[in-house]
C-alpha cells in the first residue's frame, strides 16, 4: 500500500492535471460506468462534522472513500479546520492500495469542477468574473477559472468584508485587476459568477442576476445551505455533477423543495462532457452549475496523485 502524505500532494498535482481527471470522472459518471455510493455525514458535537463519500469507477479501476469533515477547534491548534484523507482500494480484491492526503486534493477538485463548468457552459466571450465569498476555495476557484476563460478583471462580494483581500491578491497574482462590489453590481456586470460560501439563506437573487450570466454554484454541499434565491434556478438552465445529490443536499433541494424545478430537468455535466447534452444553447440563457462535492472527484484526484507519486518516488510502500 502507498502513502501519499498531504506534504507531497502540491509538488504532484496542479489544476490543469486537475481539470483534465475531473473531466474523465464526470463522463465516466455520465456513461454510468463509474457511481457514487450514499454519502454519510455526522454531527459529532461541538460543531464538529465527520462524514464520507465513496465511489467506483469500473472504467478507471479505482474504488474508494474519502473521510474528513470539519473540526473548529483545529484553527486553535495551527492546523486546518476542514480535514480529510483518501483511502484506494483494490476493485477486484478489496486489498488497500493507498492512503492519500486529502486537504489540498479537495480545493483542487472543487475547483476544477467549477472551471470545468465555466469551460463548457459560459458564454465564450466571458470577461468579468464575480465571485462571491472569500474564505479557502475562493482563491482556488478564481485561479481555475482563469485558465479556461480570458477574463479582463474580476469583481467581489464577501459577506465578511475583511476577507476580500484573500480576492485582491489572488487577482493580482493572475495580472487581473479586482473591486470590491456590492451584490447589485457584482449581477449586473459580471458574465460568468462563482458562490463558494458556508451561507444558509440566498445571498443573490434572481433580479440581480443578467441574461447570458453563467453561475457556478460551489458552496451548498449540505442539506439546510443556500446562496442564490430559488426562482434563480427556475429561470436557469440548471446542470450539476450529480442530480441525487443536487437535488438532496445541493443547490437544487430548496428550488425542488418549493416544487420550482422538477429533478429531470437538471442535466449532469457529464452528459455536456461526453456530447449527450448541447450544454447553453443561446446566448441569453442563465446557466447554472450546482457543484455538490461527489466522491467519485475525490477518488480521481487522488488516484492521479498516487500515479505521479510513484512515478517520482515521493510515495512510501507499507505492508499491510
Ligand atoms: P471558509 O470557512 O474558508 O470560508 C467561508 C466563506 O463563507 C467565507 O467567504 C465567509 O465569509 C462566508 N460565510 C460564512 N458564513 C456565511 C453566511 N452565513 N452567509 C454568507 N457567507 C458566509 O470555507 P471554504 O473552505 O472557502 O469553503 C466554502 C464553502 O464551500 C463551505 O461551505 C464548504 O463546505 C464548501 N465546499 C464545497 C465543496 C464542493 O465540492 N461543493 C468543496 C469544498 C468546500
Amino acid at each position: 500500500m502507498w502513502i501519499v502524505p498531504e506534504t507531497a500532494i502540491a509538488g504532484l498535482v496542479d489544476a490543469g492535471a486537475a481539470f483534465d481527471a475531473i473531466s474523465d470522472c464526470f463522463a465516466s459518471m455520465a456513461r454510468r460506468d463509474a457511481y457514487n455510493f450514499p454519502v454519510v455525514r455526522e454531527a459529532l458535537g461541538e460543531g464538529r462534522q465527520y462524514g464520507f463519500k465513496s465511489g467506483l469507477d469500473r472504467a478507471g479501476g479505482v474504488l474508494g472513500v474519502k473521510s474528513g469533515g470539519y473540526f473548529p477547534g483545529n484553527a486553535a491548534r495551527g492546523i486546518p479546520n476542514h480535514q480529510s484523507t483518501v483511502f484506494l482500494f483494490d476493485p477486484e480484491s478489496g486489498r488497500p492500495t493507498a492512503m492519500v492526503g486529502g486537504n489540498l486534493l479537495t480545493a483542487l477538485r472543487t475547483a476544477a469542477a467549477s472551471s470545468l463548468s465555466i469551460h463548457h457552459l459560459a458564454r465564450s466571450d466571458a470577461k468579468v468574473l464575480g465571485i462571491i465569498g472569500a474564505g479557502h476555495q475562493s482563491a482556488f476557484q478564481m485561479r481555475a477559472a482563469a485558465r479556461v476563460r480570458q477574463f479582463e478583471r474580476v469583481i467581489g462580494w464577501n459577506l465578511h468584508p475583511e476577507m476580500l483581500s484573500r480576492l485582491a491578491e489572488t487577482a493580482a497574482e493572475l495580472g487581473l485587476p479586482f473591486e470590491a462590489v456590492d451584490l447589485e453590481q457584482l449581477g449586473a456586470e459580471a458574465d460568468v459568477i462563482i458562490t463558494i460560501t458556508s451561507s444558509d439563506a440566498a445571498i443573490l437573487h434572481d433580479a440581480q442576476v443578467r441574461p447570458g450570466t453563467h453561475l457556478a454554484c460551489m458552496g451548498t454541499d449540505t442539506k439546510g445551505k443556500q446562496e442564490v434565491e430559488a426562482a434563480l434556478l427556475a429561470r436557469a438552465r440548471v446542470f450539476t455533477d450529480e442530480v441525487a445529490q443536487s437535488v438532496s443536499l445541493g443547490e437544487a433541494q430548496h428550488a425542488v423543495a418549493a416544487g420550482l424545478i422538477a429533478p429531470d430537468a437538471i442535466t449532469e455535466l457529464g452528459a455536456v462532457i461526453i456530447g449527450a447534452h448541447p450544454g447553453r444553447e443561446t446566448a441569453e440563457e442563465v446557466t447554472l452549475f450546482d457543484g455538490t462535492g461527489v466522491g467519485l472527484q475525490d477518488l480521481a484526484v487522488a488516484s492521479l496523485a498516487v500515479e505521479l507519486a510513484v512515478a517520482k518516488g515521493l510515495a512510501v510502500e507499507v505492508e499491510v
